[in-house]
């Protein structure tokens, strides 16, 4: 069996918990080493000590993705660890959902935070190691809110997903000269932890007019991240990668 990420250095933020857990777990077992963020740092180690116990291929940090100190701090300690960067997966993500007259400023700004600015810190952060490199695939999760209007989605987090598109064309243009890859994955309704305490017929609601009738775990996020950080996809940057059953097709 081949691992299609053998030997490559990858960082998942977000990886404490949910579908960056199983990111990490997945890229893991394809050979990658992996660096995995998370402001709970207490998760991201016990992820981490269920990959690899003696911990010679997983280095769990703390990093808020928010703050750019400490995003370049983890970046330094990344590298002296693993020599290099190939795989950012910006998994790192919140949702606070409110009607337009109950959405703060403050609870607006809270999810532009961490979805938009955390995702263009963490590229900006990478970027002078896979400069060097010549090489680096940026992996983006954005979402199906970002798409459409969807039951359920703030205009702060729509905002912010759709930001986060952005960010992936306009990096792909500027980065891809030099070897850096930049795609984004927009996932539906995923059952996690979280959404499954969602009753059933809400879980539901997100999914209406799905063509393909299972629902979506975090390990189909993972198949399209994996594809997307290989050489599998060394023709393909800039492109938004919709991972929801057939929720949305036009
Ligand atoms: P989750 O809440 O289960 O996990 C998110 C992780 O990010 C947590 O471990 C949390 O501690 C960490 N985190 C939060 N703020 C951070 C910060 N400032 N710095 C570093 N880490 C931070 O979320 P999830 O459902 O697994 O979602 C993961 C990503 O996928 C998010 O970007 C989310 O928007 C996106 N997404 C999720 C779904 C879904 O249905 N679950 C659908 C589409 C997109």
């Amino acid at each position: 069996m081949s691992m299609v990420l053998y030997n490559r250095v990858a960082i998942v933020t977000g990886a404490g918990k949910g579908i960056g857990a199983v990111l990490a777990k997945v890229l893991y077992n394809e050979g990658a080493k992996v660096s995995l963020w998370d402001i709970d740092v207490g998760l991201a180690k016990k992820v981490a000590q269920s990959l690899d116990p003696l911990g010679n291929h997983v280095l769990p940090l703390e990093v808020d993705v928010t703050h750019e100190p400490s995003v370049q701090e983890a970046v330094k300690k990344v590298v002296e660890k693993f020599q290099r960067i190939d795989i950012l997966v910006n998994n790192a993500g919140i949702s606070i959902h409110k009607p337009i007259e109950e959405m703060t400023v403050e609870i607006f700004d809270k999810v532009i935070a961490v979805n938009l600015k955390g995702t263009f810190i963490c590229c900006k952060a990478v970027t002078p190691t896979m400069k060097k490199q010549s090489y680096g695939k940026i992996i983006n999760i954005s979402s199906l809110g970002a798409r459409t209007g969807r039951p359920g989605v703030g205009v702060n987090y729509a905002a912010s997903k759709a930001g986060v598109i952005g960010i992936t064309q306009t990096l792909a243009r500027e980065l891809g000269p030099n070897g850096i890859y930049v795609n984004a994955v927009c996932p539906g309704p995923i059952l996690t932890d979280q959404t499954m305490q969602y009753p059933r017929e809400v879980f539901a609601s997100w999914n209406v007019g799905r063509a393909i009738q299972k629902d979506g775990y975090p390990e189909d996020v993972a198949d399209a991240v994996v594809f997307l950080a290989s050489d599998r996809s060394d023709w393909i940057t800039g492109v938004s990668l919709d991972v929801n059953g057939g929720i949305l097709i036009r």
